[in-house]
């Protein structure tokens, strides 16, 4: 069992002192580490440190503040490695990936925010009135709370981190309770840096840490990146101290792929954004729409790449598909496919049961012939299993991808740049891949409208979300 304690408040690790959560090995299912939760006074605590630490983090020259974060950014990829196995050991992530995309994405994302950090202005000056000159300051908020998912620990951790300290905000982060400990260990990484209490980690599930955390009075903002249930339950939560919050909820990406798409191209996406992460990714290609005239071939073509998708132990470097996160998710994406299947004309084309091993691990799954307002068409899986739906009108289709309670990620695959076009401007969703899916850039903003949220991580415009706009007017 590793060795790790379970909060970061103040610049030093602490125990906790509440009831433990036990992170698993998803890949052999057993117990990696357990760590005592936050209790009342150390969410309070680690609030006090943020605040604490907010005037003179918040005044710090922003170019200081850049070249500190810069160091973390350095420091995490020395360490890249280490970061890399233990999100593996966590997570069950395939090795490779964990070091080159959640590692990489990491440093990456503190290397943009320690430059944008100094590009945070208001607009110039300017006489309104005459006899008054007018400015706008962008001021950071105070103290700000990131909650974060199970999915993407460690680049989670970052978004909702290098962001909120760039614009000059103190932070404490709570990661999931599945998985703490890449977050713990950036907190280490960050402590060597900045000064004590600008980032805190405080450990712990939701419905106590969580809460507890959202609605203190001393909180300023909290941003979440979780499920559409728990966005529901903060925004009650921070209600009596309204309080700014930015959501990052689920999503159920169509993927629409018109008569005259590269198949192959299409393909081959569909095959590795459908599984990537084991399908727990609110961007995975999930939902494709296929036209009547290519579906056959479409299917058959499918069901060959995803068939070689190699599942296996994360630690060896041919795996591309590893384990669920929990027992509880794996059984949760088995009941979406018996449910599926039961009175509907959809079949499995490949996969569907969770394969004679230990650990948490689900077959590559294919379900074709689903109809538009299947379960498995409308609603978000968070695994490894792509459903497959026959479409005639462009018309139609258009109509379908958009009757969603989710707008976070959609694609469109066609050689004709006018219909390109006209889906791309007319599809509700936060972001739209032309013959492409689920590539993402840090200086692009990544965020969804409906019941998948509003605000965005990433890119410069998410600063606006972690400053406020202030007018500070000069009599002459
Ligand atoms: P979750 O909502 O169960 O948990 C997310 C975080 O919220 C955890 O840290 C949890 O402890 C905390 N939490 C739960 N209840 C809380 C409460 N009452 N108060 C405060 N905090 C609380 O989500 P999950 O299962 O960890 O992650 C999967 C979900 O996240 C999926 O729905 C997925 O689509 C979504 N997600 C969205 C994005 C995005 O960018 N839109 C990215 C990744 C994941």
């Amino acid at each position: 069992m590793l060795d790790v304690k379970g909060q970061f408040i103040g610049g030093r690790e602490v125990d906790g002192d509440e009831a433990p959560e036990i992170a698993y090995n998803p890949t052999t299912g057993e117990e990696l580490t357990s760590l005592a939760s936050a209790s009342r006074e150390q969410v309070d605590d680690a609030v006090a440190a943020a605040r604490g630490a907010y005037g003179a983090w918040s005044r710090m020259a922003p170019k200081e503040r850049s070249q500190r974060m810069l160091r973390i950014a350095d420091k995490v990829e020395q360490m890249a490695d280490e970061f890399a196995r233990l999100e593996m050991e966590n997570c069950g992530k395939p090795i490779g990936t964990a070091k080159a995309v959640d590692v990489g994405n990491t440093v990456d994302v503190f290397r943009f925010f320690a430059g944008a950090a100094r590009t945070v202005a208001g607009i110039p000056a300017g006489e309104y009135r005459p006899g008054f000159t007018s400015m706008l300051r962008r001021d950071p908020l105070g103290v700000c709370v990131g909650i974060a998912p199970w999915n993407y620990p460690l680049m989670m951790a970052s978004w909702k981190i290098a962001p909120v300290i760039a614009a000059g905000n103190t932070v404490v982060l709570k990661p999931s309770e599945h998985t703490p400990l890449t977050a713990l260990k950036l907190a280490e990484v960050c402590a060597e840096f900045l000064p004590e209490g600008v980032v805190n980690v405080v450990t712990g599930n939701g419905p106590n840490v969580g809460a507890r955390l959202v609605s203190h009075p001393d909180v300023s903002m909290v941003s979440l990146t979780g499920d559409v249930s728990t966005g529901r339950k903060i925004m009650e939560a921070v209600a009596p101290t309204i309080k700014r919050t930015h959501f990052e909820l689920g999503g159920k990406a169509p993927v629409i792929v018109l008569e005259d798409a590269d198949i192959d191209a299409a393909v081959e996406a569909i095959a590795e954004g459908g599984y990537y992460n084991a399908g727990q990714d609110c961007t995975a290609a999930c939902r494709v729409y296929a036209h009547a005239r290519i579906y056959d071939r479409l299917v058959a073509q499918l069901q060959d790449a995803v068939g070689k998708i190699a599942l296996g132990d994360p630690s060896d470097p041919g795996t591309a598909l590893g384990p669920l996160i929990t027992a509880r998710q794996r059984d949760r994406v088995d009941g979406f496919v018996a449910r599926a299947l039961a009175d509907t004309p959809a079949e499995i084309v490949t996969g569907g049961r969770a394969p004679d091993r230990s650990g948490f691990f689900y077959e590559p799954t294919l379900i074709a012939g689903a109809r538009h307002h299947d379960e498995i068409v409308q609603k978000e899986v968070f695994g490894p299993v792509v459903s497959v739906t026959r479409f005639d009108e462009d018309s139609q289709v258009l109509d379908w991808a958009n009757d969603c309670e989710y707008g976070l990620a959609s694609s469109v695959w066609t050689r004709d740049v006018g219909k390109a076009a006209e889906f791309a401007s007319r599809l509700e969703y936060g972001v739209t891949w032309i013959n492409t899916h689920s590539v993402n850039v840090t200086e692009m903003p990544h965020g969804g409208v409906k019941l998948s949220g509003y605000g965005s991580d990433l890119s410069v415009y998410c600063l606006e979300h972690y400053t406020v706009t202030r007018h500070v007017m000069i009599k002459h």
